[in-house]
């Protein structure tokens, strides 16, 4: 049997990180993968596919320059699946081989096979032809992610009532579109298909959304929503989905409203893919959406093996993932990490986009931390007006007691960018008058934080 220090199962960005970092420390490391190709939902399914489409649709749609020349501007008139799905396979294999590359230098095992252990230091992986490996490691990584969540009730068909996978699949673009479900990946979707002036309704069972965001963020989103004609049904169950005869999806509401759409798009929670790993087997227990529990060090209750990325839950992003992956092994492994996961940043990739790090204003007031509020308009700055931008917003809050920058909230064009600059200040240490004292590149969108510093400064003089 073969024996490993580090056997990782995933390869999507925890488990890649994980065993990449683990190899740098001259260990023996497996990845087991149970897709042909590695780089899981990231990268076949989630956020690189749903990026590169994100980006064909604002270039062809011409929505970036809409604010200059008006709403029925477009560089492409009669948009097609096809076209707004082309990229995806270049940015995809791109990608790929980047990855593959990256563990074959750091001599990573990549082994294709579905894992599932057979004691907490034994693992099977079943190839596609049933051919087994048992393999035994001293540590692991489960990193085994989520796939959608589909409920029985939900009539999935793959061309008029999809998931959030199918939805990279379609050949055709709908008039109408329903999206079920306002989390991150709806909203994306739902925005998204809006910049395709597809009519879209958005349906959540929550009255508020994205409640780990600041509120004021939220309500801009809203606003920016429903200027734009989207329909946002909040606090809505759905209770019936079906396709009619005419090809029409009928969405019923537990309020007794019907939604009439050409499409339905399922993006309502995923499914940690824990169900066939024989985790019981390893003595390990799931909560009921297939989640694994961690301590601050990832370990699960089997101390050697550790779990990271979307199976511990929230937050959920690849960003956050691969951290996860990284401090695992350095854990693993005795070797000291260093890390601040309050200064995550948090990047949504709606139309506008948005992004955050630190702490919102709710937090503070439930803290009873003094705060005061700068922000700005970006159509207020100078580089707004030569981009034609219409909305969003750069808000940052600062401590009473010793100015020290808190939380920085962004909405707009370029926010998961721009956000990196508060995020360095965060993490230094830095204060108001960093942002009051410096100089800004004249025009940026990056000298919104400068803007938004006066704002603040004025304030706090005044009072
Ligand atoms: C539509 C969408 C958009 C997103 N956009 C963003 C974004 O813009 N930014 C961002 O940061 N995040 C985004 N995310 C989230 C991001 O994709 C996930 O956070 C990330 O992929 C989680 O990484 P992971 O390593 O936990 O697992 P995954 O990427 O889910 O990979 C898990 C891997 O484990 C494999 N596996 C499962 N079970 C077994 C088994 N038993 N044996 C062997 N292999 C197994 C799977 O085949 C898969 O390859 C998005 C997600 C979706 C769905």
């Amino acid at each position: 049997m073969t024996k490993y220090d580090f056997i990782v199962i995933g390869s999507g960005p925890a488990g890649q990180r994980a065993a990449i970092q683990a190899a740098k420390l001259d260990k023996r490391v497996a990845i087991i993968e149970r897709k042909t190709e590695v780089g899981g939902v990231s990268l076949h399914t989630g956020t690189i596919p749903s990026k590169t489409l994100r980006e064909s649709v604002l270039h062809l749609s011409g929505w970036r320059l809409r604010g200059l020349y008006g709403d029925g501007y477009r560089v492409k008139e009669d948009i097609t699946a096809a076209d707004v799905l082309k990229r995806l396979h270049v940015t995809l294999s791109h990608e790929m081989e980047i990855m593959k590359h990256q563990l074959q230098r750091n001599g990573v095992k990549v082994i294709n096979g579905h894992a599932r252990f057979k004691d907490s230091h034994t693992v099977t992986a079943t190839t596609s032809d049933g051919g087994q490996h048992t393999m035994e490691a001293d540590n692991f990584l489960i990193s085994v992610g989520t796939r959608p969540h589909r409920p029985d009730h939900i009539p999935f068909d793959g061309e008029k009532i999809l998931d959030s996978d199918d939805i990279l699949k379609i050949e055709e673009l709908p008039r109408s579109m329903v999206v079920i479900g306002a989390g991150v990946i709806g909203l994306e979707y739902a925005t998204i298909f809006s910049a395709l002036d597809i009519s879209i309704t958005l349906v959540d069972t929550q009255e508020n959304l994205l409640t780990f965001l600041d509120k004021e963020i939220v309500d801009e989103l809203m606003y920016v929503m429903r200027d734009r004609n989207m329909t946002v049904r909040l606090g809505e169950t759905v209770v019936d989905i079906h396709v009619e005869d005419n090809g029409h999806v009928i969405t019923k509401l537990a309020s007794g409203k019907n939604v009439v759409s050409d499409m339905a798009l399922f993006a309502a929670g995923r499914q940690g893919a824990t169900d066939m790993l024989g985790i019981e087997n390893a003595g390990l227990t799931a909560d009921k959406r297939g989640r694994i529990s961690v301590n601050e060090n990832y370990q699960t209750e089997q101390p050697h093996i550790y779990a990271a990325g979307d199976i511990i839950g929230f937050p959920s992003l690849a960003s956050t993932s691969m951290e996860q992956g990284r401090l695992a092994a350095c854990h693993a492994f005795g070797v000291p990490c260093y890390s601040r996961p309050e200064t995550f940043p948090f990047g949504i990739y709606a139309v506008p986009e948005i992004s955050m790090v630190g702490a919102t204003e709710q937090e503070l007031k439930e803290k009873k931390i003094p705060y005061e509020v700068g922000s700005v308009r970006i159509r207020e700055t100078a580089r707004g007006q030569i981009m034609g931008i219409r909305e969003g917003m750069l808000k940052m809050l600062f401590s009473l007691e010793d100015q020290r920058l808190l939380g920085v909230h962004v909405i707009g064009v370029g926010a998961t960018e721009v956000i990196h600059i508060g995020q360095a200040v965060i993490s230094l240490g830095g204060t108001l008058n960093y942002f009051v004292e410096s100089v800004f590149n004249y025009p940026t969108l990056a000298e919104s934080y400068k803007v938004a510093a006066l704002d603040a400064w004025n304030k706090l003089n005044l009072n």
